[in-house]
């Protein structure tokens, strides 16, 4: 009989983890039961044993519309509006890096690709949803690619700056990716890590009930530590992490756990009830208490490209 090798750890190689609990899509109902487990070697969060691949598309049920109209109306939007939103990533890559070439991976609605490029950077981006890549090219005039990172084939050492909004915790192997990015950009290139942050206290009270876990589609939940160790294995240099927490997120775990507790399902954030309303404001205290500090839910981090690859497993 054929023994399975236990999946290794995407981070440290290692072959040990512990069942933290079964997930399930807390998002859209899709059936299935997601065991989310944590490394035993370094601690990393991930899903085992993995949705397919090939199974990607079932589990992004809504996003193609919402996107696609998001993605039509940008032209209308005035660069004020997309100031306000997207104006504070732009000015944080300024500190680093003066325009030059940047590749945004998994660009979503495209907006911040459009944002950059009125911006006067040199812009691409790559993403799975080819019907937003086809829009993008033809709208926005913005070079897009179709797929995974390693699908796209940039040239080597070509960017100066890589952004992944958001995207780092759905990739397959974030090692691979990452690897992939260190081949195609500059020496000293930037790059910028949106994702959220597992080392939140809330994550380990919450558990299931944590949005910000989003089985099936999140397959890797990251700390600052685990990222760093990631990130010097391509030679990348942690400059800066900085920590946020989204009132979204705040409204989506009262959600969950009111759903899980109470056996109440309703949309808290488009509709919230009364009681939401003070549910919401009372655990906002706990957001102020917290915002900008490392318990934070979400975190942004900045590496530079310094150093020799200290290599994977
Ligand atoms: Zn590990």
């Amino acid at each position: 009989m054929a023994v399975t090798e236990p999946v290794r750890c995407d981070l440290c190689g290692g072959r040990h983890h512990e069942l933290m609990f079964i997930g399930s899509d807390r998002l859209f109902g899709i059936p299935g039961s997601f065991p989310m487990v944590r490394c035993q070697d370094c601690g990393l969060i991930f899903i085992t044993p993995r949705p397919p691949a090939e199974a990607f598309g079932r589990y992004y049920p809504q996003e193609d519309y919402d996107l696609y109209s998001k993605a039509a109306g940008l032209k209308d939007k005035s660069m004020d509006e997309l100031a306000r939103l997207l104006g504070p990533r732009k000015d944080k890559i300024a500190v680093y890096k003066q325009p030059g070439r940047l590749l945004d991976i998994g660009f979503g609605d495209g907006s911040f690709l459009y944002f950059m490029k009125q911006g006067g950077w040199d812009v691409s981006g790559v993403d799975y949803n080819q019907k937003m890549v086809d829009l993008v090219r033809k709208d926005l005039g913005i070079n897009a690619k179709a797929g995974q990172l390693e699908d796209a084939h940039f040239d080597d050492g070509v960017f100066d700056v890589v952004t992944l909004w958001g995207v780092l915790e759905h990739v397959q192997s974030p090692r691979r990716t990452i690897e992939e990015i260190c081949r195609i950009t500059a020496e000293q290139a930037l790059l910028v890590i949106y994702t959220q942050n597992a080392a939140a206290p809330e994550a380990r009270w919450l558990k299931d009930d944590w949005f910000i876990y989003e089985s099936p589609r999140h397959l890797y939940s990251f700390t600052a530590a685990n990222l760093a160790r990631l990130l010097a294995a391509s030679g990348f240099c942690v400059s800066e992490v900085v920590y946020e927490a989204p009132l979204y997120y705040l409204q989506m775990n009262w959600q969950y756990l009111k759903e899980s507790r109470l056996g109440r399902k309703n949309d808290v954030v488009h509709s919230p009830t009364l009681a939401d309303r003070v549910a919401v404001k009372g655990l906002s205290l706990y957001r102020r208490l917290i915002k900008g500090s490392r318990w934070s839910p979400a975190m942004t981090v900045y590496a530079v490209k310094r150093q020799e690859p200290d290599g994977g497993w």
